[in-house]
């Protein structure tokens, strides 16, 4: 009965945690790209050597992570702490901005949202351990890279790199698979969609996905060893054909626009991360290998 308390109230804490930290995400979200954008100009000015006090380059410096403060995008009124207590703030101001009441996209609460629940999820799931810190940052990864990549076409390194950086090290210590099934899994992971890069390419002379797809894939694979890659990618074709019909519902058939192949990764990792090996069991006993 006691740990049961004290379980829930390590839920609790979690899913406040993950609230505060999908108002960070958002930030991440909308302005990581951004950051990249303005650092590929400034290398290729750099490189062309036409860096010749653009003011573009000179006001683009100013923006980071950290800064500056969250203002509104329309009237740029700073956003005041009770304006940034997640989901909360959104209900109490109606979605609207406080000072020229632009409407504040619904994304962000639904973001808030997300984070907040996968990462008590992640708690419920491994109790108070490392492997719940680790699936919770694991988590948050995939959430960032899911609508960035939707945004924009991109799957940043600055991302996938410690994601699977991380995976390695993790299972350097056998927290989700050994150590082997990881590398095999980062490399393989990589190799897969690399090869059929190539293959696409060589036959259509069309790119048909990013490098960035590989490395999450083989992010995925440090994560959960080789033998999960395949049921990852059944289950992106899966996710892809759910969220496409989703898609053609919500907007219809003509303004439904395509979505790149990161966030069907990035959501599929995470359902093979929980139910990956629940899914090949059903499978095997499915197709009656075990019965030999
Ligand atoms: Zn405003």
């Amino acid at each position: 009965m006691e740990s049961y308390f004290l379980d829930s109230s390590f839920i609790a804490i979690a899913l406040i945690l993950g609230l505060l930290v999908g108002s960070f995400l958002n930030v991440v979200i909308l302005r990581l790209p951004k950051i990249m954008y303005s650092s590929w100009r400034r290398e290729c000015e750099e490189f062309l050597e036409e860096n010749k006090n653009n003011p573009d380059t000179q006001e683009e410096e100013k923006f980071g992570l950290a800064f500056p403060n969250s203002h509104c995008p329309k009237c740029k009124a700073p956003i005041k702490a009770w304006q940034n207590i997640p989901v909360l703030s959104y209900l109490l101001l109606k979605g609207k901005c406080g000072s020229c009441k632009v409407s504040i996209p619904l994304r962000y609460p639904i973001i808030e949202l997300i984070s907040g629940v996968l990462t008590a999820w992640a708690v419920w799931y491994f109790s108070f351990s490392y492997e719940a810190g680790l699936a919770i940052i694991f988590s948050w990864c995939l959430l960032s890279l899911t609508f960035i990549d939707a945004d924009h076409q991109l799957l940043p390194d600055s991302i996938t790199f410690p994601l699977l950086w991380l995976g390695l090290l993790a299972n350097s210590f056998g927290l989700f698979t050994d150590l082997k099934s990881a590398v095999y899994g980062a490399v393989f992971g990589y190799l897969s969609l690399w090869s059929v890069y190539w293959l696409f390419k060589l036959l259509t002379k069309k790119e048909g996905m990013g490098h960035g797809d590989f490395k999450l894939l083989a992010a995925l694979g440090a994560w959960m060893g080789a033998k999960m890659l395949l049921p990852i990618i059944v289950m992106s074709a899966f996710v892809g054909a759910v969220l496409g019909i989703a898609m053609i519902l919500i907007y219809g058939r003509d303004k439904a626009k395509p979505i790149p192949f990161g966030p069907y990764l990035a959501i599929a990792g995470w359902i093979c991360f929980y139910w990956g090996e629940a899914i090949l069991a059903w499978y095997w006993q499915l197709s009656g290998v075990n019965q030999i």
